[in-house]
């Protein structure tokens, strides 16, 4: 009897991970998921927080396709180990600051050891060639296979066709003409795909997958290494730059100002690291502020605050300030007209 043989597939939550993982798995091969938690992950967050958004699907991708495909799902942190991926990629950045290319060898190398110690066979994915401008070109697939060092233990069974067969592929472990020869940015092929397997429901994400390809975050993160004149980042940050409106008055005083409810709720779990704003005689934003503040800047934050909530019109409004250990004063004071506030202090 031949022995079955076991894959690991790299599961984002989107539709190429569970067409690939499903393409492997028809075929009697064994299947388990990974899911990397890297902090810069859309999925969730901005949906969970936003009131806007309130009437869109919350749930947990990458568990979804777990349960569509009926395997198990490792949800595995990398919070830690990826920050030299973002800080330092060897093979530098896409249009903003997202580490493509290293990320994917970084994820890759990461399912393989895990493949590895585990006893499985072979490393899925659902790259497609041509697909992503960077990460995945023809020329930067067999980048992706050596430097991760999953070499031919790395299928690709979206676009195989395309590529030099595989370990699994010249073994029979996976029958080699039942996989694809996708290429390019169209979806259509996909989208076929997911039909014919009857898969619906699916998640699209619109913009990619992760934060870093997002302009505006971006801008926020290098901002964030700017003022602080060191490039680093602690799990903290990184969410906090996903929520609300930031404004940089200077160097080294930041101020984030929660732009509804959902915001301000997420803010709230923040608010005791921080010095924060309420305004108290109208309803308006919770505040928090990041760095170091003069008096000066308390009354600039206290005016910003009280610009942002719906006493802007009134000739003053009263706003609350508290420190991290809680004490609390209170300033009355004029909203600043919104035509004062220079362009260049958001971010
Ligand atoms: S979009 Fe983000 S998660 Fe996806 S490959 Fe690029 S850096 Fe990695």
């Amino acid at each position: 009897m031949t022995k079955q043989r076991k894959a690991v597939a790299l599961i984002s939550g989107g539709l190429d991970s569970l067409l690939a993982a499903r393409v492997v798995q028809e075929q009697g091969v064994r299947l388990e998921g990974i899911n990397f938690f890297t902090g810069f992950c859309v999925e969730g967050h901005t949906h969970a927080i936003r009131q806007r958004d309130r009437g869109k699907l919350k749930r947990n991708n990458a568990l979804w396709v777990a349960e569509q495909l009926g395997i198990k799902l490792h949800i595995i942190d990398i919070v830690d180990e990826y920050r030299h991926v973002v800080l330092n990629p060897s093979h530098g950045y896409g249009a903003n600051l997202n580490p493509c290319l290293d990320c994917k060898i970084f994820m890759v190398q990461k399912a393989h050891a895990w493949m590895r110690a585990n006893g499985f066979d072979f490393v899925v994915t659902g790259e497609v060639v041509g697909q992503r401008p960077k990460s995945q070109r023809r020329d930067t697939m067999p980048v992706v296979a050596r430097e991760s060092g999953a070499e031919d233990r790395l299928l690709r069974p979206l676009c195989a066709k395309n590529l030099p067969p595989t370990l699994p592929e010249r073994q029979g472990w996976v029958d080699r003409t039942r996989l694809h020869a996708f290429s390019g940015r169209s979806r259509k092929p996909q989208i076929d795909l997911a039909s014919r397997y009857g898969f619906e429901d699916y998640a699209q994400p619109a913009g990619g997958c992760c934060f870093l390809t997002d302009s505006s975050y971006a801008a926020k993160l290098a901002d964030l290494w700017t003022s602080r004149g060191t490039r680093d980042y602690e799990l903290d940050d990184i969410m906090l730059l996903k929520v609300g409106r930031h404004l940089r008055p200077r160097r080294g005083f930041k101020l984030i100002v929660g732009r509804e409810k959902g915001e301000n709720n997420f803010l709230e779990g923040y608010r005791k690291r921080f010095l924060h704003l309420r305004t108290l005689s109208h309803p308006g934003p919770l505040v928090l502020i990041d760095g170091e503040v003069s008096e000066t800047d308390l009354t600039l934050a206290a005016r910003l605050a009280a610009r942002f909530s719906q006493g802007r019109n009134a000739p003053s409004v009263t706003v609350s300030s508290t420190d991290p250990q809680g004490r609390t004063r209170v300033l009355e004071v004029p909203p600043m007209p919104g035509g004062d506030i220079p362009q260049e202090w958001y971010l």
